[in-house]
């Protein structure tokens, strides 16, 4: 376990903050509810990797997310999934004060230290209300991850923003930029602004403080949400109740909104790098957001983190240094057709074996695997499949498949828990026709089972609400294809029948035939492939590996942050 002296390794070299409501640090600490997370734990191990100088900052989030269990008709039952971060963390020795709702809300914190096995670090600071000094319901802020209600989100959004800011300056970080993965932490730019100000006997009558070019400059932040409603907003009313003390609010309402407190507009007021996390979304984002220059960095994945152990052994063999120089898996078409296809049935059978630990299911190891998983909400239809139930057992009897699926719906989705259960009767009602399996309680060690062990990668979100998407590019690092709606990063990764297939037309009006596509591609294309053709199937793993993983990782990522938006 670290211990604070190490703390002083990191202060004297100037960093990056980076700073994430939710982080995806390691399968036993549930500070991550899904894709935003992970990415954000991906960005951090590959940071590490390296060894570029940075720093993160989130909550500690000690409730965690929840666990779930699935009942027999399919209902979401929630348990609380609490974690010590004692066991994982050391105490900082520093606090920092802010006044919320006119209370003084001591911010003290921990220190998480992600490892590279390239012998590179990266220090998280979570940060922590729970201490004894603060109010019963103050020492709560930072316990439940986008729990509450829009009080208590605003409460957390301040502690991380500005709360995050004076930490990093009680503990004595240099820093060269600060980094927001997603508006949550967007107060940080108008505790950046105060830090910053001119003293007031050099400023003329009339003349604001503030230096917003500085402030500015320093900043870099990474939209994620492609829909206006997605954005967190808040009225003024309420920021002046909760965080009074900001800043005069006349100069927050010129960068964060007239009506009411739009964080995504105060990042992008304040931000001289913006941008979206595929090329799809950062267009999205360009007519949402007119007058701002929206780059793209489409997201990677990390590359060890994805990898199956099996195929793992695999690269190490035919393709050294994969893991630090992903790149190299454009090389795949070294490695024997015969090797790669039996680290993949070694995976598939961990899937199977895993199913029915799990699950009671027993899965033929024989037969190609659906795998679909993720968030379950509305526009991410995972229903999609089960649009002609007759069709599917149709296309079932002439070329048999089965599939595995997994997702939580968030406590207060109603309509993702609905779904869940829609799942379920689909389940019931094709049994004896197509083996199917649900796997409760998806967390990262679970999706890799899930994207390693499967044959096929069915993703069908509802066009353009899929950003960007990352657990395809996780099925590509272990040679799986994946199906998918064209949205996302799959605009860019889908080369038909070289690295996997779409689903429907590339086109944001077209969601409607989606379910007739889907099942004309498996009935003619994917399933006859993977039962017709081993050699042809083959080539398609190689080809989802060396177009996709070889590009859509991580490295390739950070590198294009580090150059063009940390160093510019
Ligand atoms: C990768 C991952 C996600 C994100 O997957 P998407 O395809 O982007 O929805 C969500 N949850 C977990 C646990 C993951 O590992």
């Amino acid at each position: 376990m670290p211990t604070t002296d190490r703390l002083d390794d990191f202060l004297p070299q100037p960093r990056v903050a980076y700073f994430s409501m939710e982080i995806g640090l390691a399968n036993d600490i549930p500070t991550y509810s899904g894709g935003l997370g992970v990415l954000a734990g991906d960005t951090l191990r590959t940071a590490a990797d390296m060894s570029l100088p940075m720093v993160a900052v989130t909550l500690v989030s000690r409730a965690g997310h929840f666990r779930q269990e699935i009942d027999a008709q399919g209902r979401q039952i929630e348990h609380a999934d609490p974690w010590d971060p004692s066991q994982h963390a050391a105490r900082l020795n520093a606090a920092v004060a802010l006044n919320l709702e006119g209370r003084q809300v001591w911010v003290g914190g921990w220190l998480y230290v992600v490892r590279s096995r390239h012998n590179g670090a990266v220090p998280v600071l979570l940060l922590d209300t729970d201490m004894p000094v603060n109010h019963a319901e103050d020492r709560e802020i930072t316990h439940y991850l986008y729990g509450g209600d829009e009080t208590y989100r605003i409460k957390q959004e301040v502690v991380l923003g500005a709360g995050g800011v004076a930490m990093l300056q009680a503990l004595g970080f240099k820093l060269m930029g600060y980094h927001m993965n997603e508006g949550h932490s967007a107060f940080l730019t108008l505790a950046l602004l105060r830090r910053f100000a001119y003293p007031a006997e050099d400023l003329r009558p009339g003349e604001s403080p503030y230096n917003l070019p500085r402030v500015r400059d320093l900043c870099t932040f990474t939209t994620h949400t492609p829909v206006e409603a997605g954005h967190d907003q808040f009225s003024y009313e309420l920021v002046q109740r909760v965080y009074g003390d900001l800043l005069d609010l006349a100069t927050v309402r010129q960068l964060a909104g007239a009506d009411r407190l739009n964080m995504t507009r105060l990042a992008l007021n304040l931000s001289e790098y913006v941008n979206g996390v595929a090329k799809r979304h950062a267009e999205t984002s360009r007519r949402m957001f007119p007058g701002y220059a929206v780059h793209a960095v489409t997201n990677g994945v990390h590359s060890s983190t994805w990898t199956s152990r099996h195929l793992g052994a695999v690269y190490d063999q035919h393709v050294p240094g994969w893991c630090h120089e992903p790149e190299l898996l454009s090389r795949a078409d070294r490695i024997p057709d015969d090797l790669l296809w039996a680290a993949h049935a070694e995976a598939r059978r961990d899937l199977v074996e895993r199913v029915a630990r799990l699950t009671g299911v027993a899965l033929d190891p024989e037969r190609p695997i659906l795998g679909l998983a993720r968030r379950v909400t509305a526009y991410k239809r995972h229903n999609l499949l089960f649009t002609d139930p007759a069709r599917l057992r149709a296309i079932a009897e002439r070329h048999p498949f089965q599939v595995v699926m997994a997702g939580k719906a968030h406590p207060r989705d109603q309509g993702g828990k609905r779904l869940i259960e829609e799942l379920h009767a689909h389940m019931r009602e094709l049994h004896g026709s197509i083996p199917m399996a649900y796997l409760p309680d998806y967390d990262m060690d679970l999706a890799l089972a899930l994207v390693s062990g499967s044959d096929v990668w069915l993703n069908t979100p509802l066009r353009p609400l899929e950003a960007s998407g990352t657990s395809g590019m996780k099925a590509a690092f272990n040679g799986v294809p994946q199906l998918s709606v064209l949205d996302g990063w799959w605009v860019e990764g889908c080369i038909e029948g070289v690295t996997g297939w779409a689903i429907g037309a590339d086109d944001a009006n077209a969601n409607g035939g989606d379910a007739a596509s889907l099942y004309d591609k498996l009935e003619r294309v994917v399933l006859p492939l993977w039962h017709g053709d081993r050699a042809g199937w083959v080539a398609v793993m190689k080809g989802a590996l060396s177009k996709n993983a070889a590009y859509f990782n991580s490295h390739r990522m950070m590198r294009r942050y580090a150059t063009e938006a940390y160093l510019r």
